[in-house]
């Protein structure tokens, strides 16, 4: 058997009679940059996400560093993340100048611990940005408290969790920006690359807006350095399109990672996914621990299973970082998890019998 570790083609095959007429309307409009399309998915993407304000941009990666640039952060500043997240958390930070400073993961959901973040809070530190990774929302409650003690700004990177609820609240509605990536393999996927911001604070949003357009307003006059972080018209039409489907393919996903718990529960060698009573995933990655990650990676390759490692190396550890000055054992959760981890296919299409196929193919590799 084959199972893929996401499959684009099946997704697509369900919409490809919405998405064409939408896609050949913009072609025919020959507006490829802002419009009607980026207005109408801010809009409806504020509104699903509990927000004022949403503002297209580029990537998840452009959310993230306007954010940053929006909010004044840059040389001479503190910024924390975790060192367990995709590179662009981290990146983003270095690019406007300031140090990320980096604070260990809970050992069960992989975010950050706010217990550990006020021991890496200095005179210098602007802001945090919590990850919620894999499609979980991080403790959001008290990295607000901590956040209001010590005069911070909150961006979540919620690239991985759009639709994600926290105690109610969804993802990128508590900080002081939400960022969410439209990268093809997120849950909600453009046909290239997307991002928006979204916030509670409107003069913010209008910032921003002038931001992914090279500071400019009005035309041809700048009131700060910006960037092109601009969202196409094309991306948006699509993303209109998938949007009304998220929730249903959110919950495919929550199903299909019961499957996998049950199938695991018998099997002690396997870490299946601690979710929080009081949150909601929605599974961007489906991931478990295993003794021998490695070699049980390349077991279920040779089976035709497509899985992945995210991420292998905790950020601290990597080559383009070392001017932080960090050293392996700084970071003992993140660097431990780094070892055990594995994503298996979760998508919605997925069937009873790939599922079955994968959880019984892993679980041949930890009992043999
Ligand atoms: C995907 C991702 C990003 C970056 O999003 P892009 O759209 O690829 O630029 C940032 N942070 C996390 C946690 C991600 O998973």
């Amino acid at each position: 058997m084959n199972v893929p570790l996401l499959d684009l083609k099946a997704q697509y095959a369900t919409l490809r009679e919405e998405m064409m007429p939408a896609i050949e309307a913009v072609m025919e409009s020959q507006w490829f940059i802002g419009g009607p399309n980026v207005t109408k998915l801010e809009e409806e993407i504020a509104l699903y996400s509990q927000c004022a304000k949403g503002v297209g941009v580029s990537s998840g990666t452009d959310a993230i560093l306007a954010s940053l640039m929006v909010l004044g952060i840059g040389t001479g500043d503190e910024v924390i993340p975790t060192p367990f997240t995709f590179f662009a958390t981290v990146g983003c930070i270095w690019r406007t100048g300031a140090k990320p400073v980096f604070v260990d993961i809970e050992p069960d959901t992989y975010n950050i611990d706010p217990a550990k973040i006020e021991a890496a809070i200095t005179d210098k530190t602007k802001a945090i940005i919590p990850v919620h990774l894999y499609g979980q929302m991080a403790d959001m409650d008290p990295i607000m408290e901590i956040a209001a003690k010590h005069n911070l700004f909150v961006i979540e990177d919620a690239a991985q969790s759009i639709g994600s609820v926290y105690k109610g609240r969804k993802a990128g509605s508590i900080g002081t920006t939400g960022c969410f990536s439209f990268f093809p393999s997120k849950n909600l996927g453009c046909n290239g690359d997307g991002g928006m911001v979204v916030t509670n604070d409107e003069p913010l949003a209008s910032k921003l807006s002038m931001y992914r357009n090279h500071g400019m307003e009005p035309k041809y006059f700048h009131q700060e350095v910006g960037g092109n972080f601009r969202l196409d018209a094309i991306q948006a039409a699509a993303l209109l399109i998938k949007l009304k489907h998220l929730d249903s393919w959110s919950q495919g996903r929550r199903d299909n990672g019961a499957k996998y718990n049950a199938i695991f529960a018998d099997c002690p060698q396997i870490t299946t996914p601690t979710i929080r009573d009081y949150n909601e995933t929605i599974y961007n990655q489906y991931v478990i621990r295993v003794p021998n990650r490695d070699e049980c990676k390349a077991f279920l390759i040779e089976n035709g299973i497509g899985c992945d490692v995210y991420y292998p190396l905790s950020l601290h550890q990597q080559e383009c970082f070392a001017p932080l000055g960090y050293k392996t054992g700084d970071f003992p959760v993140s660097e431990q998890a780094a070892k055990e981890v594995i994503a298996l296919p979760v998508y919605a299409e997925l069937t009873d019998e790939q599922i079955q196929y994968v959880g019984d193919k892993v679980k041949e590799f930890v009992t043999k």
